[in-house]
Parts: C-alpha cells; sequence; structure tokens
C-alpha cells in the first residue's frame, strides 16, 4: 500500500480488499455505478461504514447516483499497490503449504509465492504448482533481496527459529499459519491465523450464540 494509505484507519485499510474484489466484479458486468446499500449487502459490511470508509478516500457517495465504479476501482488499484507484484516465500512444504502452493493466490494479481523452502529431502529439488522448493540450510545464500513477505507453515517447535533468520534476510511481514506465538521487533508485521482455533471458535459461537431466526 503506498503513502496516501498512512492517512487511513487500520481497520479500514483491511476492508479494501473486500471493496475492491466486489467493485472489480461489477465493473467486469458493466455496471457504472454502486449505492452503499449495494456493497453493504454484497460485502456485508454496514452501509453508514462504508460511507466512513470511502470518505476517507474522497470518494463522496451522490444521493440518488451512488459511487462512481471507475473511480473508485482507479483509486483502489492505486492504493492497494495492484500494478506492483510482492514476492511472497513460503516455508513448510506439508499439507497446507502443499494447498497454498497449488492455490498460489491467483485470483489476487497482486501476490505471488516464488519459492519454497523445506527440510524433508525428497521435496526439496522439486516443482509444487510451478513454485521451487529450496533446501532450508541455503535460505540465506539463496533468498533473493526483493522477497519481503513470507508465509510459515512449518511445525510450531520450527517458527520462531526460522522466524529470527527470516528477518535476518529482510523480511518485513509473515503470515503466520502455525500456533506458535512470535516474537518479532515492532517493525516486523505478523498476521497470525490459527486455522485450529477459528473453527473451535465458530463452533462455539455456533452453540452459544446462535443467530435469532428471521
Ligand atoms: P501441515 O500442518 O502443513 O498440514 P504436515 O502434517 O504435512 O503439515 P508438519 O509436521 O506440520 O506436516 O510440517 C509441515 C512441513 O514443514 C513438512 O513438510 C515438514 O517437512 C516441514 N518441516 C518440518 N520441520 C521443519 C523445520 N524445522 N523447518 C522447515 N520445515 C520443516
Amino acid at each position: 500500500m503506498n503513502i496516501e494509505q498512512s492517512k487511513i484507519p487500520q481497520a479500514t485499510a483491511k476492508r479494501l480488499p473486500l471493496y475492491y474484489r466486489f467493485l472489480k466484479n461489477l465493473h467486469s458486468s458493466g455496471k457504472q455505478r454502486v449505492s452503499s446499500a449495494e456493497l453493504s449487502d454484497a460485502v456485508k459490511v454496514d452501509s453508514a461504514t462504508i460511507r466512513r470508509d470511502f470518505s476517507y478516500f474522497g470518494a463522496l457517495g451522490k444521493k440518488g447516483y451512488g459511487y462512481n465504479v471507475n473511480y473508485l476501482l482507479s483509486f483502489f488499484r492505486k492504493t492497494l499497490d495492484q500494478d506492483e507484484i510482492t514476492k511472497v516465500c513460503l516455508i513448510g512444504v506439508g499439507n497446507l503449504g502443499t494447498a497454498f502452493l497449488h492455490y498460489n493466490f491467483t485470483k489476487n494479481n497482486n501476490t505471488e509465492i516464488s519459492l519454497a523452502y523445506e527440510v524433508d529431502q525428497s521435496k526439496i529439488g522439486t516443482e509444487i504448482g510451478g513454485v521451487p522448493v529450496y533446501d532450508l540450510n541455503h535460505l540465506e545464500e539463496n533468498l533473493p533481496d526483493d522477497v519481503t513477505v513470507a508465509i510459515l507453515t512449518v511445525p510450531a517447535q520450527a517458527a520462531q527459529s526460522i522466524t529470527d533468520r527470516l528477518i535476518t534476510k529482510g523480511i518485513k511481514g509473515i503470515l503466520n499459519f502455525t500456533p506458535a506465538r512470535l516474537n518479532v521487533p515492532d517493525d516486523i508485521r505478523i498476521h497470525h491465523i490459527d486455522l485450529a482455533v477459528e473453527l473451535q471458535s465458530l463452533v462455539y459461537f455456533l452453540k452459544h450464540y446462535p443467530y435469532e431466526e428471521k
């Protein structure tokens, strides 16, 4: 994201990709304007929040007209740096890692897993989903400088030491799929996704906080 982004609250910034995806679909179906109510229905964010979010980037909807889809799209494209591809490395080509390599976020055209690392000799030297798998022992020698993001899908006990090595190599952001809580300097961003916890929490909420039938 670019400099303009720094004026936008983090909660708003997190919703931008959601808005962007929906607007792209609208645009390809030929729609030129959209109301905050329509957007709200599609992205499940209330329309007052959408209006406030959009006001941060100078998109003021007109009553009875809504928002101009082209204007919004070009803003999002710039803000989310859609023209620039962020290269990502993945560490740990197990079940989850393998799935990510095959998936490779092809629907986001601004991120790409360009290489992976492993300790298992049977996987090292192979290509999975077109992504080369290297020996983790060679990370310091062959992780390219332009790779700034890492996905961690290793066993929890290996996560911290690999994180330390990644940071020394200049990685700035880590998507952590291990249950380990990672200690990192303040300038490194970690997003933690523990799928087991998310699933358990969904089941808990279903049991204890069911939505009332309308
Ligand atoms: P997943 O959680 O991805 O479904 P899995 O059950 O296939 O995993 P795990 O034991 O979680 O396997 O390991 C994930 C991958 O990380 C494996 O391919 C394993 O070889 C690799 N791995 C194990 N230890 C390390 C390590 N210290 N450094 C890097 N990779 C490791």
